[in-house]
């Protein structure tokens, strides 16, 4: 097993980290960044420290959501990552930009120096976690960021639309070859609440998540349905008053996590 086997995982001299765990999907837009929040507000709420580090450098959606400007504050020691309202450390390519509406064009091996980076030369201090919001997809820059950073463990996201199976297949065999673990699926826009009945609607088709988490004998973290209210916080870059309402099944796994990591 190449996981580390320490309590505390380090990238410099001012960082301790427990647990690294990355959010990924098959193609973007599925609501990564929002289940990335959303896990990270959680273990928020229940008193642990931890941090978000956007490594979706094309499309980077972290700092806006939590109303968080650039530039970072720096010196010779390294880069400071801002706090969110709710404490939560975030570091993003978007908080290093001069302008962060400029789009970036860097080619495949500068981003995944980019993102090597965010774990080396930035401050997080002490954190209990840090969850990775992952370039989508199975290609050249998710796999060096799945080789840059020492990843306990990843957590999918898929929508009713995908074709679930075969991006959770694909999530599945990079995860297994770089021997790090599953730790379960989030479906995305699962269904629609309607607010005059409070009908669910599949708004995306039926879902398969359960059929195919049972399949491949992996958990079904949550569901999130589609709920305005959610976006509009994350467009108000109010994300840290979302109430976690949908991935309560996450924290068991998660904090399961710590209680592993504390026996070895
Ligand atoms: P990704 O990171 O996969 O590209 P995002 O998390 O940025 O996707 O989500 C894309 C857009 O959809 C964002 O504007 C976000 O606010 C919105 N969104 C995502 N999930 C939900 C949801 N469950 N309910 C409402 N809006 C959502």
């Amino acid at each position: 097993k190449n996981k580390p086997t320490s309590f505390q995982v380090a990238s410099n001299e001012y960082t301790k980290v427990k647990h690294v765990i990355g959010v990924v999907s098959g193609k973007g837009g599925v609501g990564k960044s929002m289940v990335t929040a959303s896990l990270a507000n959680l273990m928020a709420e229940k008193g642990y420290r931890v941090g978000i580090l956007d490594a979706d450098i094309t499309g980077p959606s972290i700092p806006k959501m939590y109303g968080l400007h650039g530039p970072a504050q720096a010196d010779d020691n390294g880069i400071y990552p801002p706090l969110a309202e709710n404490d939560i450390k975030v570091m993003s390519i978007n908080l290093l930009m001069p302008d962060e509406e400029a789009p970036v064009i860097w080619r495949g091996p500068v981003i995944s120096g980019m993102v090597k980076q965010f774990w080396t030369d930035v401050i997080w201090g002490e954190l209990d976690y840090l969850f990775v919001d992952m370039p989508p997809g199975t290609g050249d820059v998710p796999l060096t960021v799945f080789q840059s950073l020492p990843l306990d463990g990843i957590v999918i996201v898929s929508s009713p639309q995908d074709l679930v199976q075969m991006i959770v297949k694909k999530a599945y065999h990079m995860a297994k070859s770089m021997n790090v673990p599953i730790l379960g699926i989030v479906e995305n826009y699962s269904y629609l609440v309607c607010p005059d009945c409070g009908k669910k609607i599949s708004v995306f088709g039926e879902s398969h998540i359960e059929e195919i988490a049972g399949k491949m004998d992996l958990k079904v973290l949550g569901k999130m349905p589609i709920d305005p209210s959610l976006a509009e916080l994350s467009d108000k870059g109010d994300f840290a008053k979302a109430e976690n309402k949908y991935l309560t099944d996450a924290f068991e796994v998660l904090h399961q996590l710590d209680r592993v990591k504390k026996e070895e």
